[in-house]
């Protein structure tokens, strides 16, 4: 499933195509991804200037001057930059035609992504009550802190609520945890303010590794050619249950928490 590295990835690799370019056509091959696509997206946006692309939480935003289409990549969405003549294949669903004379494809087999539409001036209700972006100032161990107070919740599932702060999902949060030593059923409450100002970095030092190794699994977004990413092999407790910890050597462990697989060294992480 694409995390927050990956969308910052697809982010920074299609914003060059599509920043002051003019969308000239939309092809929808389906009325609907996981909701519907809303009419505003082949009604309004052929014509409309690209003038930016961000992305908040796992959306990506692509603005115009009336308004930003919201894709989200779901579980297995993907975005890329080909020649107005690729020939659809079976996944295929949404195509931009561009001024340039390249298009913006969307790929999805499982249809878990969306299309949706933000009228501008106004914030999509999706995107209303999110916490700050983990790579932002916003997010630091005295915000950590101060959000914890009171709370009995573990650790892990605090840093995972879209709440607290957005896009730190399974693999990152279990690499983070461990690099700060705290163990991931922790009482979030319970933990210093010193142990959230370490955590608060090496959340930061993670996901921007990630991003410039491509995210978890790399995309090339000017060919339908995907290459393995490196960072599956940098893990150090993700995906490792049975396997030596490669600080201390001891087996590393898997629990359920909040129905996730959740990754630890017993020793490492207190
Ligand atoms: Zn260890």
């Amino acid at each position: 499933m694409p995390e927050l590295p990956e969308v910052e990835t697809t982010r920074r690799g299609i914003a060059p195509h599509l920043i002051g370019r003019r969308v000239s056509e939309v092809r929808l091959r389906r009325p609907n991804l996981r909701w519907p696509i809303p009419t505003e997206i082949a009604q309004l946006l052929p014509g409309e200037r690209i003038t930016a692309v961000q992305r908040r939480a796992k959306y990506l935003l692509v603005e115009t001057a009336i308004g930003s289409a919201m894709w989200h990549l779901g579980m297995s969405g993907s975005l890329r930059i080909l020649p107005q003549d690729t020939p659809p294949r079976l996944h295929d669903h949404v195509d931009w035609l561009l001024d340039s004379g390249q298009m913006l494809r969307f790929t999805d087999p499982r249809r878990f992504g969306s299309l949706l539409w933000q009228p501008v001036g106004t914030i999509h209700g999706l995107l209303a009550k999110l916490g700050p972006e983990p790579l932002s100032d916003d997010f630091s161990g005295d915000y950590l802190w101060h959000a914890s107070r009171g709370r009995t919740a573990p650790i892990k599932q605090f840093l995972m609520d879209q709440h607290i702060v957005v896009g730190v999902g399974n693999i990152y949060v279990a690499e983070a945890l461990f690099a700060a030593g705290i163990h991931p059923e922790r009482d979030a409450g319970s933990v210093s303010r010193v142990r959230y100002a370490r955590l608060a970095i090496e959340v930061k030092r993670i996901l921007e590794y990630a991003i410039t190794r491509g995210g978890t699994t790399l995309r090339d977004f000017l060919s339908a050619d995907g290459e393995p990413g490196y960072f599956e092999q940098e893990l150090f407790v993700y995906g490792r249950a049975g396997e030596p910890c490669k600080v201390c050597g001891t087996t590393i462990r898997v629990m359920q928490l909040g129905q996730r697989s959740t990754f630890y060294c017993p020793k490492c992480q207190r």
